[in-house]
């Protein structure tokens, strides 16, 4: 068996990719694959459960949740999304992965033979398995166009993060008319909002439902994301996440924290940051923080706007 894999802590763009590129790998070894010897069946996992905007896809295109898995050891598996072994199964290293289908910053995995490594610069991973789709001739299915599409939606914000190039555009549209998704953006603003309601969450899982590590010269750095329709959604909650913030720094030996308030709409995002050193996060985005918090007008991707500076900053210290 292949295991199909994204990221812990799964968004949409890990879970919708894992199913399709196991539903592309398949296909391929049904085919003949020109490209990589294949001979197990491809089989899709998440590292754990899945959020309410990935729930909503799923049930959307009415393709089954995956199982979870969180354990590499022993197995042969297959990457989306990431190539960071933090970000990985657990015991990654006493797996064999034989593919990486990916967009973020080529992380530390590394492996003794050569594998099928495709990394674009783009929005999502679902645009690079669209064009593994087209460069191989297999016709993509109505239920994975929508996984592709509400992916690219998800991961670029609808078309408004920085990562967003001409090459998920374009895919989006061609994965919509498949899909049978007349209004794009209309579908794009559906899927984001799910993960805006957070009425029904406690402000650790505010916190955590899309929060990364980073090893920052050093210095242990976590940044989490949250993107809403409108930040007046989580207005009346602030004082409860500064509280659980200032936990999980010093439970985790945290040398900064910042959550990132993304407002969709507005396109800019409220960075809430706990830090040892305030001057670092004032020095990186060239703004005095008010209070504990400051508003970056235009800032809406963590990989691209908030990671790299900050730790170009660290790095200068
Ligand atoms: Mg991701
Ligand atoms: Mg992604
Ligand atoms: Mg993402």
């Amino acid at each position: 068996m292949i295991y199909v894999v994204g990221h812990k802590k799964p968004d949409t763009d890990s879970v919708c990719s894992a199913i399709v590129f196991a539903y592309l790998l398949n296909e391929w070894k049904k085919a003949g694959c020109k490209i990589m010897k294949i001979d197990d069946e491809a089989v899709p996992v998440i590292q754990g459960e899945p959020n309410a905007e990935t729930k909503f896809v799923l049930e959307k295109f009415g393709v089954s949740v995956p199982e979870i898995m969180t354990d590499g050891e022993g197995k042969t598996v297959a990457l989306v999304d990431h190539s960071d072994k933090v970000q990985s199964l657990d015991n990654i290293d006493k797996a064999e992965i034989i593919a990486i289908v990916d967009h973020h910053k080529i992380g530390d995995v590394t492996t003794p033979n050569p594998i099928l490594f495709v990394n674009f610069p783009v929005g999502c991973t679902a645009t690079v398995l669209k064009f593994l789709f087209d460069k191989t001739g297999i016709s993509i299915p109505k239920d994975m166009a929508g996984l592709l599409l509400a992916a690219i939606l998800s991961d670029t914000v609808v078309f408004k993060s920085a990562t967003t190039t001409d090459m998920d555009k374009e895919a989006a549209e061609e994965l919509a008319k498949i899909a049978g998704i007349d209004d794009i953006t209309q579908f794009g603003i559906d899927v984001k909002s799910k993960l805006s309601d957070v009425s029904g969450m406690t402000a650790k899982d505010i916190i955590m439902r899309d929060f990364k590590d980073y090893n920052m010269s050093g210095k242990k750095v976590g940044v989490g994301q949250i993107e809403l329709v409108d930040l007046k959604m989580i207005e009346n909650r602030i004082d409860e996440i500064y509280e659980e913030l200032g936990k999980i720094k010093s439970e985790g030996g945290y040398h900064t924290i910042v959550l990132m308030l993304t407002d969709i709409m507005k396109e800019g995002t409220e960075l809430m940051v706990i830090t040892d050193q305030p001057e670092i996060v004032e020095k990186t985005f060239g703004k005095k923080l008010e209070g504990k918090s400051v508003w970056l007008d235009g800032v809406m991707s963590r990989k691209k706007q908030v990671v790299p500076p900050l730790e170009k900053t660290f790095a200068s210290l």
